[in-house]
């Protein structure tokens, strides 16, 4: 970004004018396509960092479901993760988890892990004030949290989209960003055989896998694709020696730690709000400046 804002200045005083405008509109492009890249592709860390997976000293791999919870599939999707022994982290939308709290429940007494993946799954945050996107995962957390008696940990922003002052929203709700580094693209592979072979595949020591329950808003799967797609997937990485672990096993405990603020200050729109005045939280837009 600082490379192409110098190249722009650098343009303006020493470039004959008709060359000029071209090139600077070349530039601006460039500049907004980056703009866009970096929101949309979590591993660029571009706005804010995103755990894509954990250290690959062994030989572990952490199962991650988004989307639930949902009545036609979750029942039946903790019954198999139950029988084969299978930790794993839930990335569930606020207004889902509160017309469903009892598979909620549920899967927490199974021992997996319940994070927020924002309230409606909608996009307008992305374009939204910094007001409206902390009340976009605030409001998740509080569901979750009256559900759980606990706030999540763990967040994961629908389709892995990033924009300028998330990183400051995330920090203050005590989330740590979670992405994947494989993903079972079950819309378009559709087929059981192939998306657990394409994950298979391209596992290594740390990943973090992405499968759906569903596509929230988007579309409804077979449950029993969405069954034989977890069966499938968990035989193959244990054929290929993989541990299935829970995320925060996997992220480390030096890692799950980090994230963990030193604030004792009330969560809500008002502390922010109350911290953006005084200036003691940097801005995500500045620090993407800089980048
Ligand atoms: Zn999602």
């Amino acid at each position: 970004m600082g490379v192409i804002s110098a190249l722009g200045a650098i343009l303006a005083l020493m470039v004959p004018c008709p060359l000029r405008s071209g090139l600077l509109a070349g530039l601006l492009g460039s500049y907004l396509v980056l703009l866009a890249v970096g929101a949309l592709v979590p591993r660029l860390n571009f706005y804010l960092h995103a755990a894509c997976r954990g250290p690959s000293a062994q030989p572990w791999v952490a199962l991650t479901f988004d989307d639930g919870p949902d009545p036609a599939i979750t029942p039946l999707l903790l019954e198999l993760l139950r029988r084969e022994g299978v930790p794993a982290t839930f990335f569930y939308i606020g207004e889902a988890a509160q017309r469903y709290p009892a598979l909620v429940t549920e899967a927490a007494a199974d021992g997996h892990l319940i994070a927020n993946h924002s309230n409606h799954h909608g996009y307008a945050w992305a374009f939204a004030s910094e007001r409206q996107l902390l009340a976009e995962f605030e409001a998740a957390n509080r569901v979750l949290s009256s559900i759980l008696g606990h706030s999540p940990r763990f967040v994961r922003t629908p389709v892995g989209i990033s924009r300028p002052g998330l990183d400051k929203v995330l920090h203050h709700l005590r989330l740590r960003n979670i992405a994947w580094d494989v993903r079972g693209l079950e819309g378009f592979h559709r087929d059981p055989e192939r998306i657990s072979a394409h994950i298979a595949d391209r596992a290594r020591n740390g990943s973090i896998i992405l499968l759906h329950e569903l596509y929230y808003g988007v579309a409804r799967f077979d449950p029993q694709q969405v069954l034989r797609t977890t069966q499938l997937t968990i035989d193959r990485l244990r054929a290929r020696g993989f541990s299935l672990v829970h995320l925060d096993q996997l992220l480390g405990q030096a890692e799950a730690q980090s994230w963990v603020g030193n604030w004792d200050s009330p969560s809500g729109i008002e502390a922010l709000m109350a911290e953006e005045g005084r200036g003691e939280v940097a801005s995500a837009t500045s620090r993407a400046s800089r980048a």
